[in-house]
């Protein structure tokens, strides 16, 4: 679709912006003369990429016309697979999602029955909007573990057993006949949380996801920190108890192990089983086994043994988030994932550990704020590293480089 670097800036920045934009103001903004700029937006217009929005008001000289990314120029497909369900999504190139689907699955069974269903999904959204996979300009993948980014295989993912050295990318891209685009999926609910949440316009910030595991999407001075493999962030599996449990990572201590929704659970039913927690022993005692939010709703009507376990879970995430900030220092932390909904106790008592144990400078300006996009965190920021493929087969390496002064 892309043609030349300079189209890819001029979406790039229509990607980025929330209104439509004038030429002579991508002009401004990118640098660019205006005849220039004119001739490639004449040419993604032709293309069916962009499409004109009106003209701006008359301020006595002639009217501008204002150009957008075309709803017509395809669909987006975005994917957020977790360890227990796949949420499925196709959006505009502007990453408004169109049609969403979710299901639940088993990712144990291993990547190729999981694909072919999530290439299935695709396939009927698109179907829902009477477009087929010819529609589909790109595709991104989260996956709840370890991606390598040179080749876009898991590595050693511990939630995901079968999966390990996948080609994902590779075989997904197969399957729907486009670029697909692979990363971890906290990395990408931090992107979404960037692009269009809570942390939209924030340089520094921590995403913290808390589900079946616990991971996070670092973000400095504007990007995602994947590090040198593409395994930054894990802090589920750094050991905060050296006598703990054993991790599914087969290590022991990890916060993963003692703080995610599988722990709280446990010790939940614990504090049920030993007399600790009465509303939580009903609960258990009718459903016969129990879940973190469970363990949330007991504590938020006022169970004091399942309100201890929610503490002590969310202390010690609290505590390893402390570390986090004084490595980092962030202005921001942004807590999602499904057991971050289990009840308010949950988000003060890990504000509350953070506060205690970082150095007060650090604290002095951090909010440590819910999601904004929920649920949809995964999906966003699966369809915003997807468009940013799509504007990277023509990249522009312009003008950000400044040497270091010696
Ligand atoms: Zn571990």
């Amino acid at each position: 679709v892309i043609e030349s670097p300079l189209q890819a800036a001029i979406l790039r920045l229509l990607l980025a912006s929330a209104e439509p934009v004038t030429r002579t103001e991508l002009g401004l903004r990118l640098g660019v003369g205006r005849n220039a700029v004119g001739h490639e937006v004449r040419r993604l217009l032709d293309a069916g990429v962009l499409e004109a929005a009106g003209f701006t008001e008359s301020r006595g000289g002639r009217r501008s016309l204002l150009v957008r990314v075309s709803a017509a120029a395809g669909y987006v497909g975005a994917i957020d697979l977790g360890a227990t369900s796949i949420d499925v999504a196709i959006t505009t190139l502007a990453s408004e999602v169109v049609a969403q689907a979710a299901e639940e699955i088993d990712v144990a069974v291993g990547p190729g029955p999981i694909l072919d269903k999530a290439a299935a999904m695709l396939r009927d959204l698109l179907a829902g909007q009477g477009a087929d996979l010819s529609d589909l300009r790109a595709v991104g993948l989260g996956v709840p573990g370890p991606v390598a980014q040179a080749d876009g295989h898991v590595v050693a993912p511990p939630l995901m057993p079968g999966w390990n050295d996948f080609p994902v990318r590779d075989a997904f891209a197969e399957l729907v006949a486009c670029p697909v685009f692979v990363d971890n999926d906290v990395n990408l609910m931090a992107i979404g949380e960037h692009a269009r949440g809570v942390a939209r316009d924030v340089g520094d910030f921590v995403f913290v996801k808390v589900g079946t595991g616990i991971g996070t999407g670092l973000f400095v001075n504007f990007a995602l920190v994947r590090g040198a493999d593409g395994c930054a962030g894990d802090l589920g599996h750094v050991c905060v108890e050296p006598a703990g449990p054993t991790c599914t990572c087969g290590n022991v201590g990890c916060l993963e192990a003692v703080a995610a929704g599988p722990a709280i659970a446990r010790a939940g039913e614990e504090a049920a089983r030993t007399g600790r927690a009465p509303l939580l022993a009903a609960t258990l005692e009718r459903k016969g086994v129990l879940d973190a939010r469970d363990v949330g709703d007991a504590a938020g009507h006022g169970d004091l043994g399942a309100l201890a376990v929610v503490r002590a879970a969310a202390g010690r995430i609290g505590a390893a988030l402390a570390t986090m900030v004084s490595l980092l220092n962030p202005s921001a932390i942004v807590i999602g994932g499904g057991v971050s909904g289990i009840g308010h106790v949950f988000l003060a008592e890990i504000r509350t550990a953070v506060y205690a144990r970082s150095l007060p400078l650090a604290t002095r300006n951090l909010p440590i704020v819910p999601s904004a996009l929920g649920a949809n965190a995964g999906v966003i920021g699966a369809s915003v590293v997807a468009t940013e493929l799509l504007v990277a087969v023509a990249d522009v390496r312009e003008a950000r480089w400044v040497p270091i002064d010696h």
